[in-house]
């Protein structure tokens, strides 16, 4: 295993104790120091600076009275296997995913914060050979190479990936639907809102159906009756006193009334 020291760029600067390395991992590999390769700095896009630099530098002043915003003090990025290591595009990418961890973190983590609670400071992304698109584990994101190679623009699944770290909700607290929905609405709602959800068949859909279709629904619900929903929502998952009344807690309406209009908007919609 290598590990290489990858950025110390400007837009790192307000966050000096952050260290992002690559962890180059392969097996059996006949490659020598020097063909080691080099790793590109990913471009940093003025939007993303501003906003970071903005939330946390006013996150202190903001909330005095909350918990300091979390200090995401390492990000590692680990590539499997010789194979993988020279598939065209993977430094780049993982840088990338690198920053977007780090540009991100501190964002997620604000708008799903709680009392008494501090995510993970660390985070690691796997590249492997493997089926499907990523999952999860602990502080863990592994990325399915292959997808990536097919799917280069899907930066917003590493932001559902980093979502989950830091929801790290106990276990038994709630719904699968739920912690699934939460993290496609921060990746909807907080990543990359440009992106048009899909419509709903109104007569099959259901919240239940987790991801992208509970996501739209719990941004309805915001915009509409509580635009703090998934705020609340998310202390409740935290805690672990969740229950289906927290939707007319908040709304006045149950769970099923509730999806029930949203799932009418989708018909009037189709009737016109
Ligand atoms: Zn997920």
């Amino acid at each position: 295993m290598a590990k290489y020291n990858l950025m110390r760029t400007p837009i790192f600067l307000w966050q000096p104790v952050l260290l992002i390395c690559l962890a180059l991992v392969w097996r059996g590999t006949q490659l020598q120091a020097d063909d080691e390769p080099t790793i590109p700095i990913p471009q940093t896009e003025e939007k993303l600076t501003d906003d970071t630099q903005t939330v946390d530098a006013n996150a202190d002043e903001k909330q005095p009275e909350g918990r300091k915003a979390v200090e995401l003090e390492k990000v590692t990025v680990v590539i499997e296997g010789s194979d993988i290591l020279r598939q065209e595009g993977i430094h780049e990418w993982a840088g990338k995913a690198g920053k977007l961890v780090v540009d991100y973190y501190p964002i997620f983590d604000k708008l799903l914060e709680s009392d008494g609670y501090e995510p993970p400071n660390e985070v690691t992304i796997i590249f492997r050979k493997m089926d499907g698109v990523a999952f999860s584990t602990g502080t863990s994101i592994v990325i399915s190479a292959d997808w990536i190679k097919r799917m280069p623009d899907d930066f917003g699944m590493v932001a559902h990936e980093l979502v989950h770290i830091i929801q790290s909700y106990p276990r038994r607290t709630g719904p699968g639907w739920i912690t699934e929905g939460i993290a496609d609405y921060i990746r909807h709602a907080h990543y990359e809102p440009e992106v048009p959800l899909p419509r709903i068949n109104p007569d099959r859909a259901k919240y239940t159906d987790s991801y992208k279709t509970t996501a739209g629904f719990f941004i309805w619900i915001e915009k509409n009756y509580d635009a703090e929903f998934v705020k609340k929502l998310n202390i409740a998952m935290r805690e672990r006193t969740y229950s289906d009344d927290i939707f007319e807690k908040h709304s006045g309406k149950s769970l099923d009334d509730l999806w029930n209009e949203y799932a009418d908007t989708f018909r009037r919609n189709r009737e016109r």
